[in-house]
């Protein structure tokens, strides 16, 4: 899988492109991350990839003229804007995006990109939640290591990515270690009991009881599915 990252800021991915399984999708041939840098796609000699707004206002906004010519040079990508003003990102996000063969995410930075790029270049506009960043590059890092980890062969163990959080519509068990005790807290009991239908029991209900204390969201549209 190939993911184009358009970025004014393609340093920023060095570490995390180098680090644990997203180096070792791109090492193992899975995954292919392209960063490209809309600079280079100017006309000008400043290299301007921004303007201020129309209408005033605070800050710049970035222009739409580089990033269409990036866009339109990679066809057949899904496109991806990143914005505070998209759809949350979920699981379910990353498990579509992983069965692509390309998926291409901008980056904003300033007030935002114009909006003539989600409207008419991108197939979608995604948050990666109800904040502010000051721009895309970590919302497309989470999304390039999430996508990663579900790409075939990347994780040692794929049942891990299949019994873990939001599988299922529900959050994970909580899990433990050794020492079966420290500083005078316990583990469970039933961990220790060498039951595996008992303690299969008790991390369904485990996942049950911390979705619905946690998330009744995802509690509530698990039991309207
Ligand atoms: N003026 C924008 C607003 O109020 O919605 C915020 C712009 S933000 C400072 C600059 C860029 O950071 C955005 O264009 C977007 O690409 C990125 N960004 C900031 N927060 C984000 C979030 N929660 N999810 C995804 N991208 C985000």
């Amino acid at each position: 899988m190939k993911v184009s990252v358009l970025t004014i800021f393609p340093g920023f991915f060095s570490t995390p492109l180098e680090t644990s399984i997203v180096a070792r999708a791109i090492d193992g041939g899975a995954l292919d991350v392209e960063l490209v840098d809309p600079r280079d796609y100017t006309a000008d000699a400043h290299r301007t990839v921004d303007d201020a707004p129309f209408g005033g206002g605070a800050g710049m906004v970035m222009k739409v003229e580089p990033l269409h010519r990036a866009i339109a040079e990679r066809p057949g990508a899904r496109v991806v804007v990143l914005t505070p003003s998209g759809t949350p990102l979920v699981q379910e996000h990353l498990d579509r995006w992983a069965t692509e063969e390309h998926l291409l995410l901008v980056c904003g930075r300033y007030e935002g990109i114009d909006q003539r790029v989600a409207d008419n270049l991108a197939h979608e506009e995604v948050s990666l939640g109800d904040f502010v960043l000051a721009g895309g590059e970590v919302a497309a890092a989470a999304i390039v290591e999430g996508v990663a980890r579900l790409l075939p062969g990347v994780l040692g163990n794929p049942i891990s990515a299949e019994t873990e959080s939001f599988r299922d519509g529900l959050l994970e068990e909580p899990q433990y270690t050794r020492p079966a005790e420290y500083e005078g807290w316990p583990v469970p009991d039933v961990l220790l009991s060498g039951d595996h239908a008992k303690i299969a029991a008790w991390r369904q209900r485990q996942r049950e009881e911390r979705t619905q204390q946690r998330r009744p969201d995802l509690w509530e549209r698990r039991a309207k599915e």
